[in-house]
């Protein structure tokens, strides 16, 4: 264990291009619920409610996906960053991060001090609000406020169009930039740092196979076993706060 996380040290200290991609795992440390976890609130609702293309027809769909979606980003709202997200804030200081490609959608890294250009969000952002037909962009806070007292699904005062948070849903289309961006970092990474996922769902799950076929050491950083696992270079199956800290720790020394 103590070899490993040297050794996660010193290729962070030798690579050129440390590409760092987080999970759900990540986020559940700051007290934000894997939403597809049981309890979850999956199983409180039915996710067939909440598909895409039933939020633009039906005013019924509408409201219920904002009932779900603001009980979700209740937690969000409150959520600090843990040491594994201000670990990888640290890692831009130091010049020690190419990017991080994440599937939150709680903005943490932002709220750790990640800047807008280093973070990659595959899934969206559930801290803003967007229109669907004009691209404005709201608060969400100001959303919800408002919410909160028309009971209604809002629309946006500049052209009527409807909102919805920024978050990527079922039925709709993974963002095309985004996911480009992503598969470029990584095949051009030579260091790929998974953090807190179980490298299940595509096509992030695809992500740490492309950095390793293009030659970057793959790390994974997750408490339970992934279908990676046997092609990573070192597993750490434990927490990812803890982890990063103590790997960031011998980065800064090694760095002097
Ligand atoms: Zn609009």
């Amino acid at each position: 264990m103590i070899d490993s996380i040297e050794k996660v040290a010193q290729w962070i200290i030798d690579s050129q291009r440390t590409v760092v991609f987080a999970g759900a795992g990540l986020s559940t440390e700051s007290g934000i619920p894997d939403f597809r976890s049981p309890g979850g609130v999956w199983d409180r609702y039915d996710p067939e409610d909440f598909y895409y293309q039933n939020f633009i027809s039906s005013e019924t769909s509408r409201i219920k996906y904002w009932q779900m979606s603001t009980e979700m980003y209740g937690p969000i709202r409150k959520a600090q960053p843990n040491p594994a997200h201000l670990a990888i804030a640290e890692m831009e200081k130091l010049g020690k991060l190419d990017c991080v490609i994440t599937q939150n959608v709680d903005a943490l890294h932002f709220k750790a001090g990640n800047s807008e250009n280093r973070v990659i969000e595959l899934h969206g952002n559930a801290t803003y609000v967007t229109c669907l037909s004009c691209g404005k962009r709201y608060d969400r806070d100001e959303i919800q406020e408002q919410l909160g007292k028309t009971q209604k699904a809002p629309l946006c005062n500049a052209c009527s169009g409807l909102l919805k948070p920024a978050t990527i849903s079922f039925g709709q289309a993974m963002p095309v930039r985004e996911t480009e961006e992503a598969y470029n970092r990584s095949s051009r990474s030579d260091l790929f740092i998974v953090i807190g996922s179980s490298l299940v769902v595509e096509p992030a799950a695809s992500m740490p196979r492309i950095a390793k076929r293009s030659g970057a050491k793959l790390v994974i950083i997750n408490r339970d076993p992934t279908p990676y696992d046997d092609m990573a270079d070192v597993v750490i199956h434990d927490s990812a706060g803890p982890t990063m800290a103590k790997i960031m720790e011998k980065v800064k020394k090694g760095l002097g």
